[in-house]
Protein backbone atom coordinates (compact mmCIF):
# COMPACT_ATOMS: atom_id res chain seq x y z
CA UNK A 1 0.00 0.00 0.00
CA UNK A 2 1.11 3.70 -0.99
CA UNK A 3 2.05 5.48 2.01
CA UNK A 4 -0.05 8.23 3.01
CA UNK A 5 1.44 11.10 5.56
CA UNK A 6 -1.77 13.63 6.15
CA UNK A 7 -3.78 13.22 8.45
CA UNK A 8 -6.79 13.11 6.53
CA UNK A 9 -5.90 9.63 5.01
CA UNK A 10 -6.31 8.43 9.24
CA UNK A 11 -9.97 6.60 8.67
CA UNK A 12 -8.90 5.01 5.27
CA UNK A 13 -5.46 3.67 6.77
CA UNK A 14 -7.79 1.87 9.47
CA UNK A 15 -10.25 0.72 6.92
CA UNK A 16 -9.83 -3.18 6.47
CA UNK A 17 -8.11 -3.60 3.52
CA UNK A 18 -8.28 -0.55 2.28
CA UNK A 19 -6.76 -0.11 -1.60
CA UNK A 20 -6.97 -4.13 -2.19
CA UNK A 21 -8.25 -4.19 -5.62
CA UNK A 22 -11.84 -4.86 -5.44
CA UNK A 23 -13.14 -4.29 -8.80
CA UNK A 24 -11.05 -4.75 -12.33
CA UNK A 25 -12.28 -4.22 -15.81
CA UNK A 26 -10.17 -4.72 -19.02
CA UNK A 27 -11.41 -4.01 -22.45
CA UNK A 28 -14.99 -4.36 -21.03
CA UNK A 29 -17.77 -3.59 -24.07
CA UNK A 30 -21.37 -3.22 -24.42
CA UNK A 31 -22.95 -3.92 -27.57
CA UNK A 32 -26.72 -3.63 -27.80
CA UNK A 33 -27.72 -5.48 -31.08
CA UNK A 34 -31.13 -5.03 -33.49
CA UNK A 35 -32.86 -7.73 -33.63
CA UNK A 36 -31.52 -8.58 -36.95
CA UNK A 37 -28.27 -8.85 -35.29
CA UNK A 38 -26.69 -5.34 -36.61
CA UNK A 39 -24.94 -3.35 -34.20
CA UNK A 40 -27.87 -0.93 -32.58
CA UNK A 41 -25.36 0.80 -30.13
CA UNK A 42 -22.09 0.32 -28.50
CA UNK A 43 -22.84 1.41 -25.24
CA UNK A 44 -19.33 0.98 -23.16
CA UNK A 45 -16.50 1.23 -25.95
CA UNK A 46 -13.68 -0.78 -23.80
CA UNK A 47 -13.59 0.63 -20.36
CA UNK A 48 -10.11 -0.12 -18.11
CA UNK A 49 -11.22 0.71 -14.42
CA UNK A 50 -9.67 -0.43 -11.33
CA UNK A 51 -11.37 0.45 -7.59
CA UNK A 52 -9.62 -0.35 -4.60
CA UNK A 53 -11.46 -1.62 -1.68
CA UNK A 54 -12.83 1.38 0.45
CA UNK A 55 -12.91 4.00 -2.62
CA UNK A 56 -16.07 6.70 -2.62
CA UNK A 57 -16.54 6.60 -6.56
CA UNK A 58 -18.87 9.19 -8.47
CA UNK A 59 -19.98 8.28 -12.16
CA UNK A 60 -20.84 11.32 -14.04
CA UNK A 61 -21.69 12.20 -18.00
CA UNK A 62 -24.48 12.95 -20.11
CA UNK A 63 -27.59 10.88 -20.30
CA UNK A 64 -26.73 7.92 -22.71
CA UNK A 65 -22.76 8.69 -21.63
CA UNK A 66 -23.19 4.81 -20.98
CA UNK A 67 -23.07 5.39 -16.39
CA UNK A 68 -26.10 2.74 -16.16
CA UNK A 69 -24.60 0.43 -18.81
CA UNK A 70 -21.15 0.71 -16.04
CA UNK A 71 -23.61 -0.05 -12.90
CA UNK A 72 -25.07 -2.78 -14.30
CA UNK A 73 -22.09 -4.33 -15.45
CA UNK A 74 -20.16 -3.82 -12.02
CA UNK A 75 -23.27 -4.66 -9.98
CA UNK A 76 -23.53 -8.12 -12.01
CA UNK A 77 -26.92 -7.29 -13.11
CA UNK A 78 -25.73 -8.06 -16.89
CA UNK A 79 -22.21 -9.03 -18.64
CA UNK A 80 -20.36 -7.40 -21.03
CA UNK A 81 -20.11 -8.22 -24.64
CA UNK A 82 -15.93 -8.70 -24.58
CA UNK A 83 -13.89 -8.20 -21.95
CA UNK A 84 -13.12 -8.99 -18.63
CA UNK A 85 -14.50 -7.92 -15.02
CA UNK A 86 -13.25 -9.83 -11.94
CA UNK A 87 -14.58 -9.32 -8.59
CA UNK A 88 -12.95 -9.85 -5.53
CA UNK A 89 -10.40 -11.44 -8.35
CA UNK A 90 -13.61 -13.46 -9.10
CA UNK A 91 -14.32 -13.76 -13.22
CA UNK A 92 -17.89 -12.68 -13.70
CA UNK A 93 -18.14 -12.12 -17.75
CA UNK A 94 -18.22 -16.03 -18.13
CA UNK A 95 -20.91 -16.78 -15.19
CA UNK A 96 -24.04 -18.21 -16.24
CA UNK A 97 -27.35 -16.45 -14.83
CA UNK A 98 -27.72 -18.57 -11.98
CA UNK A 99 -24.10 -17.98 -11.48
CA UNK A 100 -24.34 -14.49 -11.95
CA UNK A 101 -27.69 -13.74 -9.95
CA UNK A 102 -25.85 -15.70 -6.39
CA UNK A 103 -22.85 -13.20 -7.01
CA UNK A 104 -24.89 -10.05 -7.22
CA UNK A 105 -26.77 -11.09 -4.29
CA UNK A 106 -23.94 -12.08 -2.21
CA UNK A 107 -21.43 -8.94 -3.61
CA UNK A 108 -23.40 -6.35 -4.36
CA UNK A 109 -25.80 -4.05 -2.33
CA UNK A 110 -28.16 -1.72 -4.62
CA UNK A 111 -29.41 1.73 -3.42
CA UNK A 112 -31.78 3.33 -6.16
CA UNK A 113 -33.71 6.79 -6.48
CA UNK A 114 -36.64 4.95 -6.04
CA UNK A 115 -36.83 3.11 -2.52
CA UNK A 116 -38.39 0.02 -3.89
CA UNK A 117 -39.76 -1.46 -0.36
CA UNK A 118 -42.57 -3.92 0.01
CA UNK A 119 -45.46 -2.00 0.96
CA UNK A 120 -47.03 -4.81 2.45
CA UNK A 121 -44.11 -5.78 5.00
CA UNK A 122 -42.31 -3.82 7.67
CA UNK A 123 -39.19 -2.25 7.63
CA UNK A 124 -37.39 -5.26 9.72
CA UNK A 125 -39.32 -7.48 7.11
CA UNK A 126 -38.20 -5.47 4.11
CA UNK A 127 -34.86 -5.83 5.03
CA UNK A 128 -35.01 -9.42 6.25
CA UNK A 129 -36.44 -11.15 3.02
CA UNK A 130 -33.42 -10.92 0.62
CA UNK A 131 -31.52 -12.23 2.99
CA UNK A 132 -33.76 -15.31 2.38
CA UNK A 133 -32.13 -16.66 -0.79
CA UNK A 134 -28.89 -16.90 0.64
CA UNK A 135 -29.74 -19.45 2.76
CA UNK A 136 -29.18 -17.38 6.45
CA UNK A 137 -31.03 -18.50 9.43
CA UNK A 138 -34.32 -16.46 10.45
CA UNK A 139 -32.30 -15.47 13.61
CA UNK A 140 -29.46 -14.40 11.83
CA UNK A 141 -31.39 -12.99 9.29
CA UNK A 142 -33.62 -10.73 11.95
CA UNK A 143 -30.64 -10.09 14.05
CA UNK A 144 -28.56 -9.09 10.62
CA UNK A 145 -31.58 -6.89 9.56
CA UNK A 146 -31.94 -5.07 13.31
CA UNK A 147 -27.84 -4.19 13.29
CA UNK A 148 -28.76 -2.59 9.96
CA UNK A 149 -31.71 -0.90 10.70
CA UNK A 150 -30.21 1.00 13.76
CA UNK A 151 -26.77 1.52 11.81
CA UNK A 152 -29.20 3.84 9.54
CA UNK A 153 -30.45 5.05 13.02
CA UNK A 154 -34.03 3.34 12.66
CA UNK A 155 -33.80 0.66 15.47
CA UNK A 156 -36.64 2.41 16.77
CA UNK A 157 -38.90 2.03 13.68
CA UNK A 158 -38.78 -2.06 12.79
CA UNK A 159 -42.68 -2.71 13.07
CA UNK A 160 -43.48 0.23 10.72
CA UNK A 161 -44.56 0.10 7.20
CA UNK A 162 -42.84 1.98 4.56
CA UNK A 163 -46.05 4.30 4.05
CA UNK A 164 -45.77 5.65 7.41
CA UNK A 165 -41.92 6.72 7.23
CA UNK A 166 -41.00 9.71 5.55
CA UNK A 167 -39.05 9.45 1.96
CA UNK A 168 -35.85 10.08 3.70
CA UNK A 169 -36.28 7.12 6.60
CA UNK A 170 -37.67 5.01 3.82
CA UNK A 171 -34.43 5.97 1.47
CA UNK A 172 -32.50 4.84 4.78
CA UNK A 173 -34.05 1.60 5.22
CA UNK A 174 -33.21 0.81 1.47
CA UNK A 175 -29.67 1.44 2.73
CA UNK A 176 -30.47 -0.80 5.60
CA UNK A 177 -31.48 -3.68 3.33
CA UNK A 178 -28.27 -3.47 0.89
CA UNK A 179 -26.29 -3.65 4.05
CA UNK A 180 -27.57 -6.07 5.75
CA UNK A 181 -26.41 -8.58 2.88
CA UNK A 182 -22.62 -7.41 3.80
CA UNK A 183 -21.94 -6.48 0.49
CA UNK A 184 -18.97 -5.76 -1.10
CA UNK A 185 -19.87 -3.07 -2.58
CA UNK A 186 -22.93 -0.60 -2.14
CA UNK A 187 -23.93 0.69 -5.66
CA UNK A 188 -26.48 3.79 -5.70
CA UNK A 189 -28.00 5.17 -8.72
CA UNK A 190 -29.01 8.93 -8.02
CA UNK A 191 -29.66 7.86 -4.34
CA UNK A 192 -30.95 11.61 -3.37
CA UNK A 193 -33.11 12.25 -6.48
CA UNK A 194 -36.38 11.93 -4.69
CA UNK A 195 -35.14 13.88 -1.85
CA UNK A 196 -35.52 17.43 -0.14
CA UNK A 197 -32.18 18.91 0.02
CA UNK A 198 -31.76 18.62 3.91
CA UNK A 199 -33.15 14.92 3.77
CA UNK A 200 -30.63 14.44 1.37
CA UNK A 201 -27.93 15.72 2.87
CA UNK A 202 -28.97 13.30 5.50
CA UNK A 203 -28.19 10.43 3.59
CA UNK A 204 -25.21 11.54 1.77
CA UNK A 205 -23.75 12.31 5.74
CA UNK A 206 -24.47 8.39 5.81
CA UNK A 207 -22.47 7.81 2.93
CA UNK A 208 -19.51 9.55 4.09
CA UNK A 209 -20.40 7.73 7.56
CA UNK A 210 -19.79 4.58 5.68
CA UNK A 211 -17.10 5.28 3.35
CA UNK A 212 -15.44 6.02 6.39
CA UNK A 213 -16.05 2.68 8.45
CA UNK A 214 -14.52 1.15 4.91
CA UNK A 215 -17.55 0.35 2.37
CA UNK A 216 -16.73 0.86 -1.59
CA UNK A 217 -19.51 2.99 -3.14
CA UNK A 218 -19.88 3.45 -6.51
CA UNK A 219 -23.16 6.61 -6.94
CA UNK A 220 -24.10 7.78 -9.99
CA UNK A 221 -25.14 11.30 -10.00
CA UNK A 222 -26.10 14.22 -11.72
CA UNK A 223 -25.47 16.75 -9.06
CA UNK A 224 -21.14 17.70 -8.78
CA UNK A 225 -22.00 18.94 -5.45
CA UNK A 226 -22.65 15.34 -4.62
CA UNK A 227 -20.12 14.60 -6.64
CA UNK A 228 -17.69 16.49 -4.80
CA UNK A 229 -17.89 14.41 -1.58
CA UNK A 230 -16.49 11.47 -3.81
CA UNK A 231 -13.23 10.49 -3.70
CA UNK A 232 -12.85 9.51 -7.11
CA UNK A 233 -15.11 11.39 -10.04
CA UNK A 234 -15.35 9.02 -13.65
CA UNK A 235 -16.77 11.42 -16.32
CA UNK A 236 -18.00 8.84 -19.22
CA UNK A 237 -18.70 10.25 -22.52
CA UNK A 238 -19.86 8.27 -25.44
CA UNK A 239 -19.01 4.71 -23.93
CA UNK A 240 -15.58 5.90 -22.41
CA UNK A 241 -13.94 7.42 -19.56
CA UNK A 242 -13.26 10.82 -20.27
CA UNK A 243 -11.54 11.69 -17.52
CA UNK A 244 -10.67 10.06 -13.92
CA UNK A 245 -10.14 12.61 -11.15
CA UNK A 246 -8.80 11.53 -7.83
CA UNK A 247 -9.11 13.81 -4.98
CA UNK A 248 -6.18 12.71 -3.24
CA UNK A 249 -6.68 13.97 0.45
CA UNK A 250 -10.47 14.17 0.57
CA UNK A 251 -11.54 13.33 4.08
CA UNK A 252 -13.84 10.37 4.68
CA UNK A 253 -16.69 12.51 6.75
CA UNK A 254 -16.33 15.09 3.81
CA UNK A 255 -14.20 17.86 6.42
CA UNK A 256 -11.19 17.87 4.47
P1 LIG B 1 -26.73 6.72 -19.19
O1 LIG B 1 -27.07 5.90 -17.99
O2 LIG B 1 -25.42 7.44 -19.07
O3 LIG B 1 -27.84 7.66 -19.55
P2 LIG B 1 -26.98 4.22 -20.63
O4 LIG B 1 -25.91 3.34 -20.12
O5 LIG B 1 -28.35 4.00 -20.14
O6 LIG B 1 -26.54 5.75 -20.44
O7 LIG B 1 -27.03 4.10 -22.23
C1 LIG B 1 -25.87 4.12 -23.05
C2 LIG B 1 -26.29 3.91 -24.49
O8 LIG B 1 -26.81 2.59 -24.65
C3 LIG B 1 -27.41 4.84 -24.95
O9 LIG B 1 -27.19 5.14 -26.29
C4 LIG B 1 -28.65 4.00 -24.75
O10 LIG B 1 -29.66 4.42 -25.64
C5 LIG B 1 -28.15 2.62 -25.08
N1 LIG B 1 -28.87 1.56 -24.35
C6 LIG B 1 -28.94 1.40 -23.01
N2 LIG B 1 -29.64 0.31 -22.67
C7 LIG B 1 -30.04 -0.25 -23.83
C8 LIG B 1 -30.81 -1.43 -24.18
N3 LIG B 1 -31.28 -2.24 -23.23
N4 LIG B 1 -31.02 -1.68 -25.48
C9 LIG B 1 -30.53 -0.88 -26.44
N5 LIG B 1 -29.79 0.23 -26.20
C10 LIG B 1 -29.55 0.55 -24.91
MG1 LIG C 1 -28.75 6.02 -16.71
Amino acid sequence: MTTLTTSHDQALLTAPHWGDPVATLRGVTKIYYKPDGSVLVEALGGVDLDIPQGQYLAIMGASGSGKSTLMNLLGCLDRPTAGTYALQGQPVAELDDESLSHMRGRKIGFIFQAFNLISQLTIEENVETPLLYQGISRTARRKRAIEALELVGLGDRLGHRPSQLSGGQQQRAAIARALAAEPVILMADEPTGNLDSATGEAILKLFDDLHAKGMTIIMVTHDDSVAQRCERVLWMRDGLIESDVIHRHKTPGGSG
